[in-house]
């Protein structure tokens, strides 16, 4: 078992692709209600002013790093992430195994029509494997539309449901419709219909093996920038928290605290950790299987 990683309170899960892919497949076969969230800085961020975010995130059973960021930064950690887990690979690989099983598939989220050109290209690339729905993600929440995509989804009955609301939608969504939805794996997967549709480009090979997906994202969609400028900020307070000091930044102004040592203790990957993933730490088969 690799354990967890808990990065300014976000508890990631230390797995490698392969490990991951395990678990989801493992809990697919026994039918193991399982909620995926994939975390990069900005939502480790985003998560430090919202509580209902952290609340959320601390309740899934898997929290796979998608995001570089994540990645170096756990290296100043107790027990390091081992690699990037990107959201859209784990979907993929997941797909290149379930084709030939009886699993379907609904992809929820995107804009009117992305979902379904991504369900057509996904069905193309891996023969075998059925979507057995797809709805765009710009219904209202609490609208008549949203109970009827839930009852389509439950009616369909798909073992793996994918949610691209963007985030924090997504995993709100998810963790308010969770008990409601029949189906086993819940991921949220940010734009990953987009580029499973084709109509965004993946960062070609060499960007994404020298961890520069963020660079590429950056020069092909410039508009980001204003996002991606958390990412620097996200690596200095999470190496402060590490080091025991609270740094925040407001504006032009710096200010370094000192961080409180319960805080400090838990970052180290204790795992006499208090956050609530704990009491999930039974629920999840990758704790209790294939342990290393
Ligand atoms: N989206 C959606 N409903 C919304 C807001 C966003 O379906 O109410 C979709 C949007 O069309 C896009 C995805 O969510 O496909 C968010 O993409 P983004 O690249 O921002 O997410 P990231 O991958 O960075 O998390």
């Amino acid at each position: 078992m690799s354990g967890i990683c808990t990065i300014m309170d976000v508890p990631f899960n230390n797995l490698s692709m392969t490990e991951a892919v395990g678990i989801t497949l493992i809990n697919l076969k026994e039918r193991k209600k399982t909620i995926i969230y994939t975390p990069n800085p900005e939502m480790v961020m985003a998560a430090q002013k919202d509580r209902e975010l952290m609340q959320v995130l601390n309740s899934a059973d898997l929290l796979i790093p998608d995001g570089i960021g994540v990645v170096k930064a756990s290296k100043f950690y107790h027990n390091p992430i081992k690699e990037r887990v990107a959201g859209c690979d784990l979907i993929e690989e997941v797909f290149a195994r379930v084709k030939t099983t009886v699993n379907t598939v609904y992809f929820l989220g995107g804009a009117e029509g992305v979902a379904e050109k991504a369900k057509q290209k996904m069905q193309r690339k891996y023969r075998g494997l059925t979507i057995s729905g797809t709805h765009h993600g710009y219904f209202k929440d609490g609208s008549p539309e949203e109970r009827e995509v839930i009852d389509e989804i439950n009616r369909l009955n798909p073992e793996i449901l994918l949610v691209g609301l963007g985030f924090p939608r997504q995993e709100k969504w998810i963790a308010k419709h969770r008990d409601k939805l029949n189906s086993i794996i819940i991921m949220g997967v940010g734009g990953s219909f987009d580029i499973l549709s084709g109509n965004t480009k993946r960062a070609p090979e060499f960007y994404r093996n020298h961890g520069l997906e963020w660079f590429y994202r950056l020069i092909t969609q410039p508009t980001r920038f204003k996002r991606m400028l958390v990412l620097p900020v996200f690596l200095v307070r999470a190496i402060g928290e590490r080091i025991g000091a609270k740094i925040e930044f407001n504006g032009d102004k710096v200010s370094i605290k000192r961080a409180n040592s319960k805080k400090r203790k838990r970052s180290s990957g204790s795992s006499k950790s208090t956050n609530n993933r704990e009491g999930n730490r039974e629920r999840t088969p990758r704790r209790t299987k294939g342990s290393k």
